[in-house]
């Protein structure tokens, strides 16, 4: 299966062909719809047919990383292995989700210490941060967090093999999640000087499209983590 949303976030319609329908769901040969995982919720959308349209409710990851399985609305007649669709995600709210993911990149440059959970739903988003004994200050992250928006930095996602990432140990150092190898090969999502950390998500190409964001609570969970939630202000 090919994931074609992984090379071009961009896209918002594909000719793909069925090939496993089962009580899970739609498989396909290609896709663009993003499945639930890494903080970022799966796409819903559309499957255009000649023998009717299909609602995709939801998008999930099946047994293996590159499984993606569409799930129909309850009720939906379905296709039959072979067939060809036109899949069509709902962009608006993608693209609504690419910012936000976008920004709590920048969010993990902004605040100094570990991530330890994050969960991104429509126009809003937040990031866990172990820190222990900080006080942060929300008017000062804002601040920042609006700069680097403001600064319109360039968003680059690339693939790195485990041999190149064990020969260039900087890498690491510079990213505040520690890569998963062992599959051969790595998805870094680099903001040139600003963050660098692996992520199979999908994100804008600058940070200007993000646009301006509003921090809201800063909560405490736990000793030493700190709940950081975000929207968009306008
Ligand atoms: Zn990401």
């Amino acid at each position: 299966m090919t994931l074609a949303f992984r090379d071009d976030s961009y896209l918002r319609s594909l000719d793909a062909t069925v090939t496993v329908v089962d009580e899970r769901g739609i498989r396909l040969d290609n896709t663009i719809f993003y499945p639930t995982g890494g903080g970022q919720p799966g796409d819903v959308g559309v499957l255009r047919r000649p023998g009717g349209d299909i609602t995709i409710v939801d998008t999930i990851k099946g047994a293996t990383p590159d499984e993606v399985i569409h799930v129909p609305a309850p009720g939906s007649a379905l296709p039959a292995p072979g067939e060809r669709v036109t899949a069509e995600i709902d962009w608006a709210r993608r693209h609504r989700l690419m910012r936000m993911h976008t920004c709590l990149h920048l969010l993990c440059a902004v605040v100094p210490g570990a991530v330890t959970g994050g969960q991104i739903s429509d126009g809003k988003g937040r990031l866990d941060f172990d820190v222990p004994g900080a006080t942060l200050d929300k008017d000062e992250i804002n601040t920042k967090l609006n700069a680097l928006i403001t600064a319109d930095h360039e968003v680059v996602p690339r693939w790195i093999t485990d041999e190149e990432l064990a020969s260039r140990p900087e890498l690491v150092r510079t990213m505040s999640v520690k890569p998963p190898t062992g599959h051969g090969k790595v998805r870094l999502l680099d903001i040139a000087g600003v963050d660098l950390q692996p992520c199979g998500g999908t994100h804008v190409r600058r940070t200007g499209e993000i646009g301006k964001v509003a921090v809201g609570k800063i909560e405490n969970k736990g000793k030493q983590n700190r709940r950081i939630s975000l929207s968009f202000a306008d």
